[in-house]
């Protein structure tokens, strides 16, 4: 019987190292459902679109096939843009365009599409309260945002970006504000979601704790 795994929370809570490492340990997929949304905004962002609803949106829309490499990172009609969709510029612009109905209502689909397919852990801000609302297995994580930040900052000076720990700090923050406030989906945790709190536990006690829960 396939079942799905909820790993929803706020901007680098950490969501997305967990949910690799519980995907591999329990040999299920994992979907990364912010690099759908980074993906629409990227797009969006090259073909000068306005965060509008409309005609140019639905077409965007519609001409854009999302798909996964063997590593799960995002294909932009057949093209993996990793390191552009994680930088500054999409992180800033991303949580605007995420929150036009069109572009939740398209992503929404093709997370429900592959997640009955096959058991998988998908990590994300609404998973367990509109994507998935019947998974099996709901968890939420939060951290304090300082923390957040400053594994964030590191992350992306790794890569060569060139970003005060301010920015990044500022970014995460804004982030929470606009995904909290927004009509459609809202950041929120599920009422029957288990909370983790990441502040001061390190990411193989994260994972622990959600194999604790789903009995591995
Ligand atoms: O998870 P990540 O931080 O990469 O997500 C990027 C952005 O995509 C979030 O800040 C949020 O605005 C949006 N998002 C969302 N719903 C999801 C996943 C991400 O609105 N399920």
């Amino acid at each position: 019987e396939n079942f799905v795994i909820a790993l929803d929370g706020g901007s680098g809570t950490g969501k997305s190292t967990t949910a690799k490492i519980i995907a591999k340990k329990l040999g299920i997929t994992y979907l990364d459902t912010g690099a759908m949304y980074r993906a629409v905004t990227l797009a969006a962002l090259e073909k000068g679109l306005p965060a509008e609803e409309g005609a140019a949106m639905d077409e965007l829309l519609s001409n854009l096939t999302l798909g996964f490499d063997s590593e799960n990172h995002v294909l932009i009609n057949g093209v993996s843009r990793e390191s552009e969709i994680r930088g500054m510029k999409v992180s800033s612009n991303v949580s605007i365009y995420c929150a036009l109905p069109s572009v939740r209502a398209a992503m929404t689909k093709q997370q429900r599409e592959i997640g009955k397919k096959q058991s998988c852990i998908l990590d994300g801000r609404d998973i367990g309260t509109v994507v998935f609302p019947d998974a099996k297995y709901k968890f939420f994580m939060v951290t304090d945002v300082k923390v957040r930040a400053e594994r964030r900052y590191k992350e992306l000076l790794e890569k060569g970006e060139k970003v005060t720990l301010e920015e990044v700090l500022n970014n995460l923050v804004e982030r929470d504000r606009l995904d909290s406030s927004r009509a459609t989906a809202p950041l929120k945790k599920a009422d029957d979601a288990i909370e983790i709190d990441t502040t001061h536990i390190s990411i193989e006690q994260q994972v622990q704790k959600i194999l604790d829960y789903v009995g591995v």
